[in-house]
């Protein structure tokens, strides 16, 4: 069987390009088809966790822009306290400098990359895949789906089941220099406010990246929140003593975008036959954070070393590879799920637990650090935790009512 290439990877995002880069190190032939021309803006906050850093076998340190050792809660615009870590929490990043570096990676370790090539339908027989674009087609023996949230070999594939649909808003906006200095290492966070979501702030080199998302269901109000809590960042909040230089003076708006964030609501199959799927493209994204890229360059990363080991004879079915998204990554996203409903249940509660209690504060870093997961979250509640299950059920019923309430009282 002639074979065009190994592996065709569809999508350059971070999924896509750490897969090929992984592929391309261990000598194997990888295609990786973009359909967009780089560099491009990508509309996400370019938050990184400090956990991505341990997955990435290189220095991002090129493309970050910021490194945050303070964050600002705001529960409601309002109760504002700032807390501080010593160890970096995250970092902040542009997300079109942060994928063209990751794809020139893949392109130096060998991968053979061809932009404005977009997927539009592919074929699986007995011995591979037949991937088309809109001009060619390729013979595959394995493909990764690394196609993001628009998920079009997720769907094709059948792939897709279960992934519920959030939103979120993102703009770029300039400040006064003297505030984009003082907040150089200082992420905002309003939380409380949008049932379900949150609003952030995240500084970058020469402006802030600002963000509202939550549920897709509460899309028509996210607008007015974002204005609001735009306001509210010129502003001296009341209810601390605060001196005029904890408020932003905001300039120009650069930018203003919104996009999907796919999450996966149970285990399922991330495979089938020859194909498996990615990051968005898989609903890989942390349903009480909406963080993705972590989830991308960890699938990315299993996806690359499954491949290898199935064109090395070592396994004869890409079955690993669902057990392993779901036994790792779904493992840790249906517990954040329920880490959600819980916060959203009672968010002045856990904004008040995270202000006044070193330990909260303490976890909260430590699971931006990935030095522990939300697995861990239960067992910290001793011999409480065996009413977890029941305690996130009642919360997310909890949160559906105010999640209505919300859009009734505020759709006008
Ligand atoms: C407003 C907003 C803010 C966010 N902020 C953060 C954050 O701060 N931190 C965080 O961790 N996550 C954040 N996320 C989530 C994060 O952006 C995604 O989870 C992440 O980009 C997923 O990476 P990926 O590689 O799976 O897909 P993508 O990054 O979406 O990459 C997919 C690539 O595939 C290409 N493509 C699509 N279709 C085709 C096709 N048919 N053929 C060829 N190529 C194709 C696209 O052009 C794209 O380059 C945010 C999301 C949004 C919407």
């Amino acid at each position: 069987m002639f074979y065009d290439t190994d592996v065709i990877v569809v999508g350059a995002g971070p999924a896509g390009s750490l897969a090929a880069y992984i592929l391309a190190s261990r000598g194997i032939q990888v295609t990786l088809l973009e359909k967009t021309l780089f560099p491009r803006y990508k509309v996400c906050g370019g938050g990184l966790t400090h956990k991505i850093l341990k997955e990435i076998p290189f220095s991002l340190s090129p493309v970050i822009e910021s490194t945050i050792h303070f964050f600002r809660f705001s529960h409601n615009y309002g109760n504002v306290f700032t807390r501080h870590s010593a160890d970096p929490l995250m970092y902040c990043t542009m997300r079109g400098d942060l994928d063209a570096f990751l794809l020139q990676k893949a392109i130096d370790a060998g991968a053979e990359v061809r932009m404005g090539e977009q997927v539009i339908s592919f074929l699986q027989d007995g011995s591979g895949v037949t991937v088309s674009t809109k001009e060619k087609s390729f013979h595959t023996r394995l493909m990764i789906g690394a196609e993001g949230a628009s998920g079009i070999v997720s769907r094709m594939a059948g792939l897709h089941d279960a992934v519920e649909m959030g939103l979120a808003w993102e703009a770029e906006l300039t400040a006064d220099p003297e505030d984009l200095e003082r907040f150089s290492g200082t992420v905002f966070l309003d939380w409380g406010t949008l049932p379900g979501g949150y609003a952030w702030v995240f500084p970058k080199k020469d402006h802030f990246s600002i963000g509202v998302g939550g549920p897709a269901t509460l899309s028509k109000v996210m607008m007015p929140y974002y204005h609001r809590f735009l306001l509210s960042l010129g502003q001296t909040p009341s209810s601390i003593h605060h001196s005029p230089s904890s408020v932003i003076h905001f300039q120009e708006t650069l930018s203003l975008h919104s996009w999907l964030l796919p999450v996966r609501t149970r285990k399922s199959l991330f495979h089938q036959g020859f194909v498996v799927v990615t990051g968005d493209a898989a609903g890989l994204s942390d349903p009480l954070t909406g963080e993705g890229i972590y989830y991308a360059i960890r699938s990315g990363k299993l996806a690359a070393e499954t491949c290898s080991e199935f064109l090395s004879g070592k396994i004869n079915s890409m079955d690993i590879y669902s057990k392993k998204i779901n036994d790792e990554l779904m493992t840790e996203l249906l517990e954040a799920n329920k880490i959600k409903h819980i916060f959203n249940a009672v968010p002045l509660k856990i904004h008040s637990f995270v202000g006044n209690n070193d330990r909260a504060w303490k976890a909260f870093g430590k699971i931006l650090r990935g030095e522990r997961w939300y697995a861990d979250v239960r067992d910290g509640f001793g011999k409480w935790k065996q009413f977890w299950n029941l305690a996130c059920f009642i919360s997310a019923i909890l949160e559906k009512r105010k999640e209505k309430r919300y859009l009734k009282k505020h759709s006008g």
